[in-house]
C-alpha cells in the first residue's frame, strides 16, 4: 500500500516559491508536502511548473436558456483547456437565477454536464428571498446597468432592503457598476459611439454610490475599467476589486468592431495602460474573465444590434502566463489573482497547494509559446478578440487529482462539483 493514490511532482508553487517536490494526493485532497512520496500513480513532471488551477469568478455559461451560444459541457471544456476548474457563474441566464428553484434548476444541470467545480451566482432584484438564495448561492450579484439577459438593473433605492439582508448573509455582493441613470442611450456605429453611451463617468458614479449604498456589505467591483475608478477604489480598504484582460490588454483602438463590444466598455488607451500600471503596482484583488460568449452570427449583426460581451475563460491564463515569461507580470502577482483571492474572497479550499487544498493543478512549460487561435479554441462560440495574441496554455490539468487534459485533449471524464455543498458546514 501506497501513502496516497496520486502523487504529481515537479517544479511546484508553494509558499509563494517554486520548488522541485512532490504534492501528494488522497481522495481529491492535497494531503502531504515532501521531497519524495510514495504514491500509487506518480506523474513525474520533471522541471516543468506546477502551479495552481486558476479559479474564474466571473463567467457566463449561458446554461439554461441560452445554450447556443455555450453550455456547462463547453464551457467548462473551453476552461480546462485553459487551466480553469473553477467557475463562478453569474444569474443572467434564462430564467434569471433570482429564485432559490432556478437556482436549483442550474445547479442540477451544471452537476450533470460542468467538467470543472462550479459556484453559482444568485441575483439582487426587489422582493428576492437573499435568504433562501444564500444556502444554495457562492455569492450574490447586483446589475446597476442593463446587460444581456433579462436580468434588469434596478435603482439602488428599490433594492436597499435586499442589499442589507445580503450584508447579514456575509456572503460576497458582486456588482456591475455602471450607472443606468447617466447612460446615454444614442444609436451606436462603431467602439467610439458604445463608449460615448456608457463613458467612464457612469462606472464611477455608480461605485461611489454602491459603496455608500452596501456599507456592511462583502462589496466586490466587477470589471474594472475606467482609470478615474482606480483612487476611489484605493480610498476604499475593506472593498474588493476585479480586472479582466481584455480591459488592460485591449482598447478601442484595437478595431475590433463588434467583436470588441463589451460592458463596461473597451475604453481609451490611457484607460487599458492604466488598469495594467495599476495591476503591475498592486491593485485589483482578482483577474477574472467575464466569459461572455455570443455567436459571431449574433456579433456580426449591426453595431446597434450586436450583443455586448465576449468569450474569456480559455485564453486568461494562458495570456497572463505570457505576460509573466515576458516578465510583464510576476508569476506571484498571477497566481494571487486568480487562484489564491478568489478562493479566499468566496471561501474555497482551492488556489493553493497547500495540505487541506483541493488538488486543482496546472502544469506549465513557460519555455512552449503559442499564438491564440480561436479556430483552436473549445468554446461553443469559436472566436477570441485575443486573435494572435502569444499565450502558454497549461500541459496538464487535474481537477481534485484527476487528470482531465493533455494539451489540447480531454482525458479524464469526472464531474464538476458545486463549491457550496463542497463546503465543511
Ligand atoms: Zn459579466
Amino acid at each position: 500500500m501506497s501513502e496516497v493514490d496520486v502523487v504529481v511532482q515537479g517544479r511546484c508553487f508553494v509558499g509563494g516559491n517554486l520548488e522541485l517536490c512532490a504534492i501528494g494526493i488522497s481522495g481529491g485532497r492535497i494531503v502531504r508536502i515532501a521531497k519524495t512520496i510514495d504514491g500509487d500513480k506518480v506523474f513525474d513532471f520533471g522541471t516543468k511548473l506546477v502551479l495552481p488551477a486558476a479559479i474564474d469568478a466571473h463567467v457566463h455559461m449561458r446554461e439554461p436558456g441560452m445554450t447556443h451560444k455555450e453550455d456547462f459541457a463547453s464551457g467548462s471544456l473551453a476552461a480546462l483547456h485553459g487551466g480553469v476548474t473553477c467557475v463562478l457563474d453569474m444569474p443572467n441566464t434564462r430564467p434569471s437565477t433570482t429564485t432559490v428553484s432556478a437556482l436549483k434548476e442550474k445547479k442540477g444541470l451544471a452537476s450533470s454536464r460542468s467538467l470543472v467545480d462550479f459556484g453559482l451566482f444568485a441575483g439582487v432584484q426587489p422582493g428576492v428571498d437573499i435568504a433562501g438564495l444564500a444556502i444554495e448561492a457562492v455569492g450574490f450579484k447586483l446589475y446597476m446597468g442593463g446587460t444581456t439577459g433579462d436580468l434588469l438593473a434596478h435603482p439602488l433605492g428599490t433594492v436597499r432592503r435586499e442589499i442589507e439582508a445580503v450584508a447579514s448573509t456575509r456572503k460576497v455582493l458582486a456588482v456591475h457598476a455602471e450607472d443606468e441613470s447617466l447612460r446615454n442611450k444614442g444609436v451606436e456605429d462603431s467602439l467610439d459611439d458604445h463608449l460615448k453611451n456608457r463613458n467612464n463617468g457612469c462606472e464611477t458614479s455608480a461605485v461611489r454610490k454602491i459603496i455608500d449604498a452596501a456599507a456592511g456589505c462583502r462589496l466586490h467591483i466587477c470589471h474594472v475599467s475606467a482609470k478615474e475608478t482606480l483612487p476611489i477604489l484605493s480610498k476604499a480598504a475593506d472593498v474588493s476589486s476585479e480586472v479582466t484582460p481584455h480591459h488592460f490588454l485591449l482598447d478601442r483602438t484595437n478595431r475590433l468592431g463588434t467583436y470588441g463590444k463589451v460592458n463596461p466598455p473597451l475604453r481609451r488607451r490611457e484607460d487599458r495602460q492604466a488598469m495594467f500600471q495599476a495591476l503591475k503596482e498592486g491593485a485589483f484583488d482578482v483577474i477574472a474573465s467575464d466569459h461572455a460568449p455570443h455567436t459571431a452570427d449574433e456579433k456580426s449583426e449591426d453595431f446597434d444590434y450586436a450583443p455586448c460581451g465576449m468569450p474569456g475563460v480559455e485564453t486568461m491564463l494562458p495570456l497572463l502566463l505570457h505576460l509573466v515569461r515576458d516578465r510583464h507580470l510576476a508569476l506571484t502577482s498571477v497566481v494571487r489573482r486568480v487562484c489564491e483571492r478568489p478562493g479566499e474572497i468566496y471561501g474555497l479550499r482551492k488556489g493553493r497547494i497547500e495540505v487541506g487544498y483541493d488538488a486543482d493543478l496546472v502544469v506549465v512549460d513557460l519555455m512552449a509559446g503559442s499564438e491564440i487561435k480561436g479556430d483552436r479554441l473549445l468554446t461553443k462560440c469559436g472566436w477570441t478578440a485575443f486573435e494572435g495574441m502569444p499565450a502558454i496554455f497549461p500541459r496538464a490539468v487535474f481537477v481534485r487529482g484527476e487528470q482531465m487534459m493533455e494539451g489540447d485533449s480531454q482525458v479524464g471524464e469526472s464531474k464538476g462539483r458545486d463549491v457550496v455543498e463542497g463546503q465543511p458546514s
